[in-house]
């Protein structure tokens, strides 16, 4: 059998039609049977004697030359007619010049029985081989198409029950897997080799009224007998079966333009042909390089229709006809150009195999029959009684249901493995109770706070980055657990409260100090830190005259120390950490609060001020109060200082004003002629100096009272750092601690709770207090006026410890 292998190239016979005057001076057959060489020496067509001798040379598959019919289909077509039989798509195709014998190739003298050619002889192989193959089912169906001036004609629409041509035409149409069909071409089951025959013929008379009727020449056209083979094993009671197509081409002549000097409609059909021949030439030649991955199929119905019949997956053979006179060399050196153009076209045949659904299920439902009896056997064998391997019921649903829940509340320890069924239902309910969590938690955040997703708080996370997080403010080291400024990271939840969104207009310069304080650069002197108390500005004021002290504004509130809070997520506790690893992609940055969790901080904060914490809340309040109230005191104060001030300014103007206008009038004398004041100058005189003692007097308070403040802000300072680590070490052995070191810590336990971590770090802040206590009474008693600095310096170094030991200065500054 001449099946092609995969990378194979298409098969290329040459066939000669026999002639008395057959230029053997021209045309030589090599003895190998396969090449041919062409000597030309003149241009026979422009007459001129070209003296030079040129010579080609072609080797092709084979020579048919003086060959029966027998012989030509037993080389040509009998592989391919095999092969379709086994399920490979098969194409045999003639080309070559008008009367080089196409159509006795292919169809042959239908007159005469011996000389039919491979069309007949084909069919009836087809129908002796279906005969022998008793194991297999065939169907085979015929088609019959005429391509005529780029027009479909089916050959065979004539034929009894024919169904006809749809109202859309006929049409080359692309069928899913590449393959091509034409749309409205009628197919006709056959059974035996001569109702083949019968459509053979009755296309072929078909071809000849067509070609009168239109006074066309049936050279003109080309024609393509399709056999279409369906094939199923009958001893494998198999869902597969194997199609194919069998293409029998009889192309119109070759002939060009310029050698039968056509006009009219011969030149009209000249031109189809040869641009249906060019387009099969260059679709060859596209299919013939590797490299191209498209090939310019549809420019015509030929190459289209052929499309699925030409290289590629299919067994192709061509018999290039020449007629070898003289005369016709050119022709002859043509056709045999486009031979060899032809034979660098490789074939990959594929058996065209299927599968028949319905046949397919029928059968996978037998072998899961088989499987369940085996599994009944085996689990009898292992003593497993009364096993199902159906689908789920809803109830046995339900039970898996329950178990995963009790599994996840702790009352059932572990979940038995049944059956792959069960253990997939197992997932699927864990998957679904991770999923509800995820909805409750993220209703939950919702009520309580602002969520931003993080692309939406770009600026947010510019303002994180301005704070000046280095990536260790705010993190409790340890425990992956802090509010506060955190870690950058490439998930960051950004968690505003409703009352502290305000907080975040803080302007500018209250930030700025806080980042300085933050990256612990120490002010030098004369650095403002902070803008906000006056009792800070106290230092510049008393540098410049007081007047240069601007006029206080209204009390401002308290600077919200932090007001965003970035928290990476997966920080805040394991079992988010989990559910984000699980769910990465479609978790929007949300917290995840278990209830097994620690609570939240600032909860937890609440309850420690109005339980263990409340007495150091209190005196917190207190301080407060009195700073507040101290701090208004100073305004007022500050609000005289400068009322005066400008009250002495205008006086002493006016006295001098009045003392230069005296003086341009000449003295003032008394009746001693002593000079004198008179009475205007003296009231201004004495005016000013009660005005002076008033504000000497107001700014003595004025220093007193900014001492007040400054005092009562370290109180609250010292308050608020107090209550805060107090809380953290609570909160940490609360919440934090391994269950046994809380065991230690508790009541009658080697431990006093609280004890140990607040002593310790009630050590560190009591020392640094004292210290700077001891210094500034020192420096105060060379210079009192120093106070200011002093105090705003302590302030800055206790904010930088504060805030690198605490991560809760956001609640407690927003008090
Ligand atoms: P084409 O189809 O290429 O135009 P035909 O098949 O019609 O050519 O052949 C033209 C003539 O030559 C026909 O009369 C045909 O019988 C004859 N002929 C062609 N080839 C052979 C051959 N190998 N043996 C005998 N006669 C042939
Ligand atoms: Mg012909």
């Amino acid at each position: 059998m001449m099946i092609a292998h995969p990378g194979s190239e298409v098969r290329v016979l040459i066939r000669s039609r026999p002639t008395a005057n057959f230029a053997q001076e021209l045309i030589e057959y090599l003895p190998d049977g396969q090449t041919v060489s062409v000597h030309q020496r003149k241009d026979s067509r422009k007459g001129v004697v070209n003296n030079q001798l040129s010579s080609w040379s072609f080797r092709l598959d084979g020579v048919l030359h003086d060959v029966s019919q027998e012989e030509v289909y037993g080389r040509v077509g009998r592989g391919v007619v095999l092969g379709a039989l086994e399920g490979y798509n098969g194409t045999v195709m003639c080309f070559g010049q008008t009367g080089a014998g196409k159509t006795y190739t292919m169809t042959g003298a239908t007159e005469n029985y011996k000389q039919r050619g491979i069309i007949p002889r084909a069919l009836q192989e087809v129908f002796h081989e279906v005969e022998q193959r008793s194991d297999h089912a065939f169907s085979v169906h015929l088609s019959f198409l005429e391509i005529y001036n780029e027009t479909l004609v089916d050959l065979l629409a004539s034929v009894r029950g024919c169904p006809g041509v749809g109202p859309g035409g006929m049409a080359v149409v692309e069928e899913a897997g590449g393959g091509v069909s034409v749309r409205g071409l009628s197919l006709h089951p056959v059974h035996s080799e001569e109702a083949a025959l019968n459509l053979l013929f009755e296309g072929e008379m078909n071809r000849i009224i067509g070609a009168h009727a239109l006074n066309k020449n049936s050279s003109r056209s080309h024609c393509i007998l399709t056999v279409h083979i369906e094939s199923r094993s009958r001893t494998l009671s198999d869902a597969k079966y194997v199609t194919s197509k069998l293409n029998l081409v009889d192309l119109a002549g070759s002939e060009r333009l310029g050698k039968t000097g056509s006009e009219g409609q011969v030149l009209k059909e000249a031109m189809y042909i040869n641009k249906s021949l060019s387009f099969l030439e260059q679709a060859i030649l596209a299919l013939a390089d590797r490299r191209r991955d498209h090939v310019p199929f549809r420019q015509t119905k030929l190459t289209h229709a052929l499309k699925d019949s030409l290289g590629g997956n299919c067994n192709t053979v061509l018999v290039a006809n020449i007629y070898g006179e003289a005369s016709q060399i050119e022709e002859t050196l043509s056709t045999l150009r486009f031979a060899s153009r032809m034979k660098c076209v490789q074939m990959d045949p594929v058996v065209n195999e299927h599968t028949d659904p319905v046949l397919q299920v029928r059968k996978l439902e037998k072998e899961i029959q088989l499987l369940k009896q085996e599994l009944s056997i085996h689990n009898t064998l292992a003593n497993r009684m009364g096993m199902s391997y159906d689908t789920l019921s809803e109830t046995q649903v339900a039970e898996i249901q329950s178990q995963v829940r009790r599994y996840l509340e702790g009352s059932l320890d572990e979940i038995n493995i049944v059956s792959i069924r069960q253990i997939q239902e197992v997932f699927a309910q864990f998957k679904q109770a991770v999923q509800q969590q995820e909805q409750k938690v993220k209703a939950q955040l919702c009520q309580n706070y602002t969520l931003v997703e993080k692309a939406q708080s770009t600026a947010g996370s510019t303002a994180a980055k301005s704070q000046g997080s280095q990536g260790t403010v705010g993190v409790v080291e340890g425990h992956g657990f802090g509010v506060g400024l955190a870690v950058p990271s490439d998930r960051h939840i950004r968690l505003l409260s409703p009352g502290r969104t305000k907080a975040i207009k803080t302007k500018e310069l209250a930030s700025q100090g806080r980042k300085e304080a933050v990256e612990g650069r120490s002010p030098g002197p004369g650095k403002q830190v902070e803008s906000v108390n006056p009792v800070q500005r106290d230092r510049e004021g008393r540098e410049h005259d007081t007047q240069s002290q601007e006029p206080q504004g209204p009390q401002e509130p308290l600077r919200t120390e932090y007001t965003h809070t970035y928290v990476p997520l997966y920080n805040i506790c394991p079992v988010y950490y989990m559910c984000y690893s699980m769910h990465r992609d479609n978790m929007s940055d949300l917290v995840f609060l278990p209830s097994s969790s620690p609570p939240p901080k600032a909860e937890a904060f609440e309850d420690f001020k109005a339980e263990r914490g409340s007495e150091i809340n209190r005196i917190l309040k207190e301080n407060k109060v009195v700073l507040l109230e101290r701090r208004a005191r100073l305004r007022e104060l500050t609000e005289c200082v400068n009322t005066a001030k400008r009250e002495i300014d205008s006086t002493s103007t006016a006295l001098h004003q009045w003392r230069d206008k005296r003086q341009s009038q000449g003295q003032f004398v008394s009746a001693e002629g002593v000079p004198v004041l008179d009475e205007a100058e003296l009231s201004l005189t004495l005016r000013l100096r009660e005005l002076k003692t008033q504000y000497r007097q107001q700014y003595e308070e004025l220093r007193g009272t900014k001492a007040e403040v400054s005092y009562c802000q370290h109180l609250v300072d010292q308050c608020r750092t107090r209550l805060l680590t107090e809380f953290e070490s609570w909160y940490n052995e609360s919440f934090l601690l391994p269950e046994e070191v809380q065991a230690m810590l508790r009541s009658g336990g080697p431990i006093r709770p609280g004890l140990v971590p607040v002593y310790k770090a009630l050590a560190l802040e009591e020392d640094e207090q004292e210290h700077f206590e001891r210094l500034r009474y020192e420096l105060l008693a060379d210079s009192p006026s120093a106070i200011s600095f002093y105090n705003a310096q302590y302030r800055t170094v206790q904010r930088v410890s504060l805030v690198q030991t605490n991560t809760l200065s956001l609640w407690v500054m927003n008090e």
